[in-house]
């Protein structure tokens, strides 16, 4: 699923949590603490049921080594469905913050929602698309001998169940999105076309409890609880992304009437110098946010400028010394003031800069808030 940083409502970063594991490709990927317990309950499962009653009569020790093997392949195969999403987004030169893998799968968190309805469908599209294609990679394996071969069409299986289950039509998942995609090239408006989508989404949602009910009577509560939990994280999910779009007018959000606009936006490539001489000698007290063809890739302050000796201020560009996307929060606008210096103090600096869906609007800093909360 491809969740947009700009749907986490947050009183602090929610998506920096877990386990930092590493960057793949330049984004930082995070393991949350509930990926274990699903990794333990497929070895379980795997290892005393599916394994056994598919080749019979091997030692517990083979089928627990090939169910934990099966187990780090599976979370494998969801960073591989994760990174699909976060390559396209990079390729349409949307920052990707990182990947959160958890419980329900994966989360690439993309800096911003796309601008045209191609690239939306498209980094939507890829992640069932990468999925269905190790789904046939692991069938065409499971011809494989003994053990090998089990584990194989049991991650054919996986992968097929994870591709369907995105591709469901309800926003945020993947499905959802292709839906809002085409809704949005199809109608013209952004954000009746999220409503639209999200409205599906909480049907899906109901969709899904019903089935759990169903599952419940029929004596399969452990299935009937599955998918409860799903129901009620697509229901939030949805609902959220609802509020979003319907909210009210930006300039009639409390941050709008803090934020500073007219921010100078500095290119990547502007040399220290003259960042400095233009811009921060006016005002050595704020943050500017730094563009590379279009897109945001960082924020800069005196403070990054000053580590550096004046001697090479004409050698060293602001690429250098900016703070990566990684250091501070991205605001949309309709966040709280409270949520909005929270996260300032998650990721503790002193300036944001704010969105209005994919438009840059501009900075606000810690000041600005703390007298007017
Ligand atoms: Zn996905």
């Amino acid at each position: 699923m491809a969740n947009f940083l700009r749907q986490t409502p947050a009183t602090f970063d929610p998506t920096a949590r877990g386990w930092r594991a590493g960057t793949l490709g330049g984004v930082e990927i995070r393991l949350d603490p509930s990926l274990f317990l699903i990794g333990a309950l497929v070895t379980f499962s795997l290892a005393v049921a599916v394994l056994p009653r598919e080749v019979p009569r091997l030692s517990p020790i083979a089928y627990w080594l090939f169910g934990a093997l099966a187990a780090v392949i599976f979370i494998l195969s969801i960073l591989w469905h994760e990174m699909a999403h976060a390559l396209m987004a990079l390729h349409y030169r949307i920052p990707v913050k990182r990947i959160v893998l958890h419980l329900f799968g994966g989360v690439a968190f993309i800096a911003r929602d796309p601008e045209r309805p191609a690239h939306e469908f498209w980094i939507a599209i890829l992640g069932p698309l990468s999925s269905l294609s190790l789904a046939l990679i692991f069938g065409a394996l499971g011809n494989l001998p003994d053990l090998t071969g089990a584990i194989c069409r049991w991650l054919a299986l996986i992968n097929l169940t994870l591709a369907i289950f995105n591709l469901l039509p309800g926003f945020p998942l993947d499905g959802g999105r292709v839906l809002r995609a085409a809704l949005w090239y199809f109608g013209g408006s952004y954000r009746k076309a999220t409503r639209q989508a999200s409205r599906v989404g909480q049907g899906m949602a109901a969709l899904f409890v019903f089935f759990a009910l169903l599952l419940f009577l029929e004596g399969f509560w452990f299935n009937a609880l599955w998918f409860v939990l799903i129901a009620s994280f697509l229901y939030g999910a949805a609902s959220l992304s609802y509020r979003m779009s319907a909210g009210g007018l930006p300039n009639e959000s409390p941050l709008y009437r803090v934020l500073r606009h007219n921010v100078p936006l500095i290119d990547a490539r502007l040399p220290l110098a003259l960042l400095a001489w233009r811009y921060l000698d006016h005002a050595p007290d704020q943050a500017f946010p730094v563009f590379h063809e279009g897109a945001l890739v960082g924020m800069v302050t005196a403070a990054q400028v000053e580590r550096v000796p004046r001697l090479e201020w004409g050698r060293v560009r602001v690429a250098d010394v900016m703070l990566p996307l990684t250091a501070f929060p991205i605001l949309f606008i309709t966040e709280p003031l409270e949520s909005a210096k929270a996260q300032l103090d998650a990721y503790n600096v002193d300036h944001a800069p704010v969105f209005d869906g994919v438009q840059f609007v501009g900075m606000v800093n810690r000041r600005d808030i703390v007298y007017r909360t």
